[in-house]
């Protein structure tokens, strides 16, 4: 029997990583999202930048090229936030293998050049259906209350859309651990909005929304008007 070796992402070097980097540096949006959504934070943050409410998850390849390039990350220890103590344990325990958490200096110290893929990609993952196709954007619904962008899913600029698909199209072909990854991002997602009794929402990746029915996975083709608000973003 042929075995064959899996790779990871973790196996990437700093000119592979700086290079994926380089693949997905368009902004999301046309304005600031930072600036949309800090005045709802009541320290003023963007929320996807607070570590009370995202611990970032590196790859252990992303973490060998930043570390001897900037002074921007280190290693999570667990007392960044003030606020709250951190479950340490829950969060290590669903840490993908190959992966670290980190924490930055915060939204004042960011570089743009050194944002990790998970900055990148927020609050975006790539959508995967039961069948394993990579059909297009959805997003992490936890952060629905929070995250500008996923009341605004009309801004998102195709450049960005763009990048996002050529790099996740990219990982993917090499990487099959990626993809199971977020295989299973995509069933959990169904799981909960079927429990909900709501639809998905997606920017398709040939363009355009649909809203992906969590039982059927029938995509229903949407305008932008049709999509959801949220929180204080309804009005
Ligand atoms: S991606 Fe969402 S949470 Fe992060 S800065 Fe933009 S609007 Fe705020
Ligand atoms: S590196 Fe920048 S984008 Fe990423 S969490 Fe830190 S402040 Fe936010």
């Amino acid at each position: 029997m042929k075995t064959r070796l899996l790779r990871s992402p973790a196996d990437l070097n700093s000119t592979e990583i700086l290079a994926l980097y380089a693949g997905l540096n368009q902004p999301i949006a046309a304005l600031d999202c930072g600036a949309q959504c800090a005045p709802q934070h009541p320290l003023g943050k963007p929320f996807c930048c607070d570590i009370c409410h995202a611990v970032p998850a590196a790859h252990l390849s992303e973490w060998a090229t930043l570390q001897t390039r900037t002074q921007l990350w280190h290693s999570w220890r667990g007392d960044e936030c003030a606020a709250e103590p951190v479950d340490r344990s829950e969060l290590e325990d669903s840490l993908p293998s190959g992966m670290i958490l980190l924490a930055c200096l915060g939204h004042q110290a960011c570089e743009r050049d050194y944002r990790l893929l998970s900055c990148r990609q927020f609050p975006f993952f790539p959508y995967v259906t039961s069948d394993y196709r990579f059909i297009g954007l959805s997003y992490d619904w936890e952060f629905e209350d929070k995250c500008w962008v996923i009341s605004n899913l009309a801004q998102v600029t195709p450049a960005y859309r763009a990048q996002f698909i050529a790099t996740y199209d990219q990982l993917f072909a090499l990487f099959q651990d990626e993809f199971e990854s977020y295989a299973l991002r995509s069933q959990e997602m169904r799981e909960v909005f079927a429990e909900k009794r709501r639809r998905i929402p997606l920017l398709h990746r040939n363009g355009g929304y649909a809203l992906i029915s969590p039982h059927s996975e029938r995509a229903r083709r949407v305008a932008a008007r049709a999509l959801p608000k949220f929180g204080p973003y309804l009005a």
